[in-house]
């Protein structure tokens, strides 16, 4: 069975009292009656006060990148050991902004994927297609290729801990947001690749996620769709009313 979750991307925002003020708040609005995950992204600096807050809740702590590497002369850099050794077990990787901005390849996003599970942590693996290639019909063979690329080193057993994302660029921070009917086709599309790829199994468990300006309107309609297990989620994630809005909506 393939698990609900909602977690919130909080890029580089909240200093560490803003980060405590927003725990606070949810963890007082978050439904604690609903089988679903929760997970917060907060900034590096603040991941490990914000997992001794979280202790005994239901909301669980990501970081928002890491380094391919074990360790060494990586100046700036965050590896799967520091991020286990303060209770961090999840980690955020290929979204878009660092694609973008940062110049991460679907090769790298790759050997990132191996560390992380190496070091036994699960990876929410975001991708997924930007407006030009959707004009021009090439969305289905753009997130195939990343997926391919990204993923399909990845043993089957492994795919236990392995969360899709599925975040059309030209819907994150936007406030265009894909037709529920577009996030089920590709969310279908997706279960598909994988399904040829790595079986029943695999396909059936894996938790595909939504994101782009999901928000308390529309995240209801999003997530009555079949393929869509629950939703990644920036900016509405930064404010608890939304974001505990959008998590009773799963
Ligand atoms: C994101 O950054 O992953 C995202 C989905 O952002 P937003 O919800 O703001 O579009």
């Amino acid at each position: 069975m393939r698990q609900k979750i909602v977690a919130g991307n909080w890029k580089m925002h909240k200093n560490a009292e803003e980060t405590e003020d927003l725990l606070n708040a949810l963890i007082d609005k978050l439904p604690t009656d609903v089988e679903a995950q929760f997970i917060v992204a907060p900034t590096f600096v603040n991941l490990a006060s914000a997992v001794q807050h979280l202790e005994f809740t239901n909301i669980s702590v990501a970081a928002q990148n890491m380094h391919q590497a074990e360790a060494g002369a990586f100046t700036g850099e965050i590896s799967a050991d520091m991020l286990k050794s303060v209770g961090v077990e999840t980690v955020i990787l290929g979204h878009s902004e660092r694609r973008s901005y940062f110049g991460e390849t679907d090769s790298l996003i790759a050997d990132k994927t191996t560390t992380a599970l190496k070091h036994d942590m699960t990876v929410i693996f975001c991708f997924g297609e930007e407006l030009k290639d959707r004009k021009d019909g090439k969305h289905f063979n753009i997130v195939e290729n990343q997926l391919r690329d990204g993923l399909f080193h990845v043993q089957a057993k492994d795919w236990e801990r392995i969360v899709l994302a599925y975040e059309p660029v030209w819907a994150i921070g936007t406030g265009e947001t894909a037709t529920p009917e577009q996030a089920q086709e590709m969310h279908q599309f997706i279960r598909d690749v994988v399904r040829n790829q790595f079986g029943n199994n695999v396909a059936d468990d894996v938790s595909i996620l939504y994101g782009g300006s999901v928000k308390p309107e529309n995240a209801k309609e999003i997530f009555s769709k079949p393929d869509v297990d629950g939703g990644l989620i920036g900016g509405a994630s930064l404010k608890a009313d939304d974001f505990a809005a959008i998590a009773s909506a799963i």
